[in-house]
């Protein structure tokens, strides 16, 4: 990784206060000074700051509480975007896990680890992710039993994988699928006629959404919650 980035991740310096730091030749890497900000630093590297030996960044892993208007993207021109939510300091680093719509609310993963992240997207994976949703007409029990069979969504070749719908009351349900394509639930729902008003994630396999967790909230997930997949 490139040594400006390096140290705005493990110091409280930001990108171009690194670059500078370099420059007045305060870092150095394995005894020797390095000025240049793009030089390529690893682990493994003895890094430091006016002589503090600094850490190798650890791999990160947090849960958010999303909010509805903010979008799953690194940069977005009109709306703000999840990774605002989160210190630029640690933001920097982190990739989302998967995407959720900007209406949509609830868990969303952030991860520095590619592997990991990999493990919860893969569609080989068939990691389970469970919806809580809002419908604009009552839900019939045959289109509940359509949507747990699978149902052709609008474009698509072959229909929806096996999934499970729960019902809570008339209009309000749980929906637990696999697959992760654009738009998914939204497109199933669309496909058993009905419309989603509102969309909660509150599961990732098996691990759920913190309820201590109030909008916009995030934390660190628990070496336990880590190991989940
Ligand atoms: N399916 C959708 O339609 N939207 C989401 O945000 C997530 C799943």
């Amino acid at each position: 990784m490139r040594l400006d980035f390096y140290l705005s991740h493990v110091t409280e310096l930001a990108r171009k206060a690194a670059k500078i730091a370099a420059s007045k030749g305060r870092v150095t890497v394995n005894g020797e000074v390095v000025k240049k900000a793009n030089y390529t630093v690893q682990e493994g590297d003895k890094i430091c700051l006016d002589d503090t030996l600094l850490a190798w960044p650890s791999e990160g892993y947090y849960m958010l509480h999303k909010p509805a208007g903010y979008v799953c993207a690194n940069q977005d021109p009109e709306h703000p975007t999840v990774l605002d939510l989160i210190p630029s300091h640690l933001g920097q680093t982190l990739n989302i896990v998967g995407r959720l719509d900007k209406d949509t609310t609830g868990l969303l993963l952030l991860t520095t680890d590619g592997q990991w992240l990999h493990r919860i997207t893969s569609p080989r994976s068939a990691c389970n992710k469970r919806y809580r949703m809002m419908l604009s007409e009552r839900i019939s029990d045959e289109a509940l039993k359509q949507l747990e069979e699978g149902v052709m969504l609008n474009g698509e070749s072959e229909p929806t994988l096996p999934a499970v719908a729960e019902r809570i009351s008339e209009c309000d349900i749980y929906l637990t699928i696999q697959e992760g394509k654009y738009h998914q639930v939204k497109r199933m729902l669309a496909a058993v006629g009905n419309k989603v008003e509102e969309l909660h994630r509150d599961q990732i396999g098996a691990l759920s959404l913190d309820t201590d967790l109030g909008i916009g909230e995030f934390r660190a997930l628990t070496e336990e919650e880590v190991a989940y997949f």
